[in-house]
């Protein structure tokens, strides 16, 4: 008889769906038969990594039989002095979303819930659904965070509350003093995560100082990641900046091992190159306003973003409209998984990227009427 291993599973496995990942982009060319492929699927920096971290990890391949440090003590020691924070208030992950899991197993049981937004970042519910815990998701405002929805569904077992911002896949941030006032009413043995994947991008004055923040609330941990402005999504590495009390918890969950050598050195070196990051913020900059100007000049609405991608209502179904802009050769990214199956989210890319996506659009949409 064949065993059926999902019924063998954990309870909390077997009620989670596997996450559903794109296909390569040269195997999506070869079924398509496109030799001009554009993708803005993925909020990538359509730059891609600077020369220098390439140079440097490729020396540094040689030492590939060695285990990496484990306490990434090169990389601690630049976003230390980057940040003006202690080392000890640094965690290192393989990518953010190795954080966010982090604080999951370290904080979360089937005893206690975790809350957190309609529409945010859909790792907070695969992480909480994987620890057993209950999920208390608040309903947005406006595609965005409701803060004081969030702090009304907190009950006595809550020990986490997962926020966004800017949030994807809807690109929405909310403001500093908001979010003061969200924890000052909050109880402070609540672990608040502020996963700040586009903070990079986020460029508006009342965008929170979170550092500042944790000064009176300890509880805040912020996360961040090499994945989004700095262009080294493959790489895998991500941090976060906490009270040492708490770092000290999540070190005693995460692997020893959880980034590897070249990723710690290619994020060293990605720090200091400051020139291209700044690139890609201006090329970001540049193409947000052609995207939401050609959006806007068809009639389509689109949601404001403060991050590197625009996500949009194509007023007929967007998943057709996904499925004819694939075929004719431009990658968005559907959000019928978020429950948003009426919006497609697209990145921003280099200019004649955008303007493909800005070419296509419009053919598709009248093909489609
Ligand atoms: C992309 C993203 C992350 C995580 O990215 P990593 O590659 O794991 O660092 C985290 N949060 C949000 C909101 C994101 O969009």
């Amino acid at each position: 008889m064949v065993t059926d291993w999902i019924k063998v599973a954990r309870r909390t496995v077997q009620a989670m769906q596997p996450y559903q990942a794109g296909k390569p982009l040269e195997e999506a060319q070869r079924e398509l038969g496109l030799t001009y492929l554009v993708k803005l699927a993925s909020n990538e920096n359509p730059h891609g990594p600077s020369p220098r971290v390439l140079n440097a990890m490729t020396e540094s391949l040689s030492d590939c039989n060695r285990y990496p440090d484990a306490n990434g003590y090169y990389l601690k020691s630049a976003l230390a002095s980057k940040f003006a924070v202690d080392v000890e208030a640094i965690t290192l992950g393989n990518g953010s979303n190795d954080i966010l899991e982090l604080v999951a197993s370290a904080f979360l049981d089937h005893n206690a819930s975790a809350v957190y937004s309609q529409y945010a970042f859909v790792v907070y519910a695969l992480a909480v659904a994987r620890s057993g815990a209950a999920a208390l998701v608040a309903p947005a405002s406006n595609y965005g965070h409701d803060l004081n929805a969030m702090l009304a569904l907190v009950q006595p077992n809550t020990k986490v509350v997962y926020l966004a911002n800017p949030n994807n896949p809807t690109g929405t941030y909310f403001s500093h003093n908001s979010l003061a006032v969200f924890l000052r009413a909050l109880r402070s043995d609540i672990v608040v995560v502020l996963d700040e994947a586009y903070y990079e991008y986020a460029q508006a004055a009342d965008y929170p100082d979170g550092q500042l923040l944790q000064r009176s609330h300890p509880n805040l941990i912020l996360t961040r990641t090499f994945s989004k402005a700095y262009g080294l999504s493959g790489l895998r590495v991500g941090y976060s900046l906490s009270h040492p009390a708490i770092a000290d918890v999540l070190n005693r969950v995460r692997q020893p091992f959880n980034v590897t050598s070249p990723s710690l050195l290619g994020a060293q070196v990605a720090l200091d190159d400051d020139q291209h990051l700044q690139q890609g913020l201006d090329t970001n900059r540049a193409g947000m306003e052609q995207i939401t100007t050609g959006l806007d000049t068809l009639g389509l609405e689109a949601i404001p973003s403060a991050a590197n991608f625009v996500t949009f209502a194509p007023g007929i179904d967007a998943a057709r409209v996904n499925q004819a802009l694939l075929e004719r050769g431009v990658i968005l990214r559907p959000l019928a998984n978020y429950h948003m199956p009426k919006h497609l989210r697209v990145s921003i890319g280099l200019e004649h990227e955008n303007q493909k996506f800005l070419n296509e659009l419009p053919a598709v949409l009248s093909a489609l009427k």
